[in-house]
């Protein structure tokens, strides 16, 4: 198969959808691939060295549209790439239909077959290629909060970690799956004392065998979330009810009693945050005040880790690449429920309930 991976276009992205790495071993398994010019500019890859593991360098996305069986990409396609998708092409990338009619009417008129990343779902209703991005975000989220408790941008001036003789600050995670672990564990390894809240009462039992003694697992409730925002350096939001906006779970009044200077970091501002007073912010632009109270809420926070986050989704996106063009996307989605469970769009037909409910389309 001829597989293209074409340069990201949208603001702000500087990921690429295959490292290097992730081409040769596409080449191992027999199959051409073509790369936009500078795809790999952003995530620290020159051309030449996709051109070492086997690449085909192309000038234009057109090219590639033209050429490929199937396209690969970080973000889903653009305005200016809808006329270039072929009939029979496979597009596999992040797609997230639900909130983009036109992009889904795009689609459906090019009579091609769009796998999203973030819908490939596991027997254990876990979600692979969201997990690597949760990962990064949830990492991030501690170091971003780290930075801005500093005096010169806007925070309190209080050091995680502490010194010895010092008290450490406090961390309050709200939501502990992937990005609530990982922004947990990241704090405890800076040595923060760390409250990490969930209503999973299975998940806090996990935590506790896992996480290090500076980690407190508790329920989630109004009344644990008022008591310790009001202790808090930073409160990270990392809930995700799933096909749902996030709950306010901070309020106004919660915020009005936090120490100024202390930060939110609202990671789950991609599904409309957990805290009353969250607005989206770029990372040209990320944070904004309220009541003297840091506000970090970037919808795309592994952009700003480009290098690492490209690794980390090849990693995830890569067998799935290459069982695809393997087997062909029909013999692949017959053999690979996972698989199939990111059809989004197949030939003119919307394949997935939640985008088909969304805008009033036959499935
Ligand atoms: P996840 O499903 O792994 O974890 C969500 C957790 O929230 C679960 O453990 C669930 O039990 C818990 N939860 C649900 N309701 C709760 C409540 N009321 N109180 C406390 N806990 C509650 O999801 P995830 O992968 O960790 O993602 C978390 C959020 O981060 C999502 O909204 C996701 O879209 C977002 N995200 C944002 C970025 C970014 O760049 N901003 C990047 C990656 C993920």
């Amino acid at each position: 198969m001829i597989v293209g991976i074409l340069k990201e276009i949208k603001a702000e992205e500087n990921r690429v959808s295959m490292t290097p790495a992730g081409v040769e071993v596409m080449k191992q398994n027999g199959h051409q691939l073509l790369v936009e010019k500078a795809a790999g500019n952003g995530s620290g890859y020159a051309d030449e060295a996709y051109e070492r593991a086997g690449a085909e360098m192309v000038a234009t996305a057109k090219e590639i549209y033209k050429r490929a069986d199937m396209v690969m990409h970080v973000k889903e396609p653009l305005a200016s790439e809808y006329d270039m998708i072929r009939k029979d092409q496979i597009v596999f990338t992040y797609l997230h239909l639900a909130a983009a009619e036109e992009l889904t009417h795009a689609l459906i008129k090019s009579d091609s077959i769009d796998i999203a990343y973030e819908t490939i779902q596991k027997a254990d209703g876990s979600l692979p290629l969201l997990t690597p991005m949760s990962e990064v975000a949830g990492r991030m989220a501690i170091q971003q909060g780290a930075k801005y408790l500093e005096m010169a941008q806007g925070g309190h001036g209080v050091l995680l970690g502490g010194v010895p003789g010092v008290d450490p600050g406090t961390v309050v995670v709200i939501g502990g799956g992937v990005v609530g672990t990982n922004a947990a564990k990241m704090a405890c390894g800076l040595g923060a004392k760390v409250y990490i809240l969930d209503l999973d009462l299975e998940r806090l039992r996990y935590l506790s065998d896992v996480m290090p003694a500076n980690c407190i697992p508790l329920m989630a409730t109004p009344a644990t979330t008022r008591k310790l925002v009001k202790e808090a350096d930073v409160v990270v939001g990392a809930v995700l009810v799933t096909g749902a906006k996030a709950p306010k779970l901070v309020t106004k009044e919660m915020i009005a009693t936090m120490k100024k200077g202390s930060v939110l970091v609202d990671v789950a501002i991609d599904q409309g945050g957990c805290f009353e007073t969250s607005k989206a912010t770029t990372h040209g632009d990320p944070i904004f005040m309220v009541d003297g109270v840091v506000h970090y809420c970037v919808a795309n926070m592994p952009g700003a880790v480009a290098k690492t986050s490209t690794q980390a989704l090849t990693n995830a996106t890569l067998p799935y690449a290459v069982e695809i063009a393997n087997k062909g996307w029909k013999k692949a989605m017959q053999e690979n429920n996972e698989i199939k469970l990111g059809a989004n769009v197949v030939k003119g037909k919307v394949t997935f309930r939640a985008v088909a409910e969304a805008f009033g389309l036959d499935y």
